[in-house]
């Protein structure tokens, strides 16, 4: 099986396998994927409602972790400082939304029943199932936000067009993902932590994913790399206090996960 890129049609070569499956790199984006025939169905079955992830996912944030969705909450109010309608997709029990202070009106898209019914009760309206069966209205959120969702897309493309329509004129995309250029990936090739296959399907980059937001009506206003926990949180201190002297800092990142801020385009 030879797939064509499924950000953008041209043709692939392949990198390596991995669990049986081929991880290949678009010969014209970069965008570096894995080729199978999935659908969200399959992936419920074979990945989401396997005991193992839904353990993952059940298990109460560490104090750590909360550190690190109040800073991303206070990332979001500092661009939207008014509030408004905010949409987490692949919201989870909702643990990133109830975090989130200041004047919100909260969604939540989740597949899975089990942690979407946790993001209910904590009074986050969720639909269960996909973004393109939820229905919304076009122009209608203020924020959207993908944490580490966008690795496990089918159709990235589709999704990115279908938050374009039902956001505002100027709203803002938050995307966070792993950083397959970073150095920790390319030393560790595919034993790198985020090459979980068929759970990941896409491994971007931060040149991939500006890429695939420009395509889809988006510009990027912030980026930041983040990752590797203590470690990495002084090696970004290092790395700052150094970009402006060490060219290779500006090429290739340390830490291993990107996050952008994106806003729509008029
Ligand atoms: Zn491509």
């Amino acid at each position: 099986m030879r797939e064509s890129c499924r950000i953008c049609s041209n043709s692939t070569s392949k990198l390596f396998s991995k669990n049986g499956y081929n991880v290949v790199k678009c010969t014209k984006c970069d965008t570096i994927q894995v080729e199978h025939d999935k659908t969200l169905d399959d992936l419920i079955k074979e990945v989401y409602d396997t005991e193992e992830h839904l353990d993952l996912y059940l298990t109460p944030l560490s104090k750590w972790e909360r550190r690190i969705w109040f800073r991303e909450s206070a990332t979001i109010n500092f661009f939207k400082s008014n509030g408004g309608k905010i949409l987490d997709i692949g919201c989870n029990t909702g643990k990133f939304l109830h975090i989130l202070d200041g004047n919100w009106d909260k969604y939540g898209v989740e597949p899975n029943l089990q942690t979407a019914k946790l993001a209910k009760d904590r009074g986050i309206k969720v639909h269960v199932g996909e973004i393109f069966d939820a229905g919304y209205d076009s122009d209608f959120f203020d924020v959207v936000t993908l944490y580490e969702v966008i690795n496990h897309l089918i159709d990235p493309i589709a999704v990115f067009k279908e938050i374009n329509r039902i956001l505002k004129s100027g709203g803002l995309l938050v995307v966070h993902s792993g950083n397959i250029e970073a150095l920790i990936p390319k030393l560790l090739g595919p034993k790198w932590k985020e090459i979980m296959v068929p759970t990941h399907l896409f491994f971007f980059s931060h040149r991939t994913l500006n890429d695939l937001l420009n395509r889809t009506g988006f510009s990027v206003k912030k980026t930041i790399f983040k990752g590797g926990g203590h470690f990495g949180k002084y090696i970004g201190t290092l790395e700052y206090i150094l970009s402006d002297y060490v060219k290779l800092f500006n090429r290739i990142p340390i830490e291993d996960i990107v996050v952008m801020y994106a806003i729509k385009e008029e």
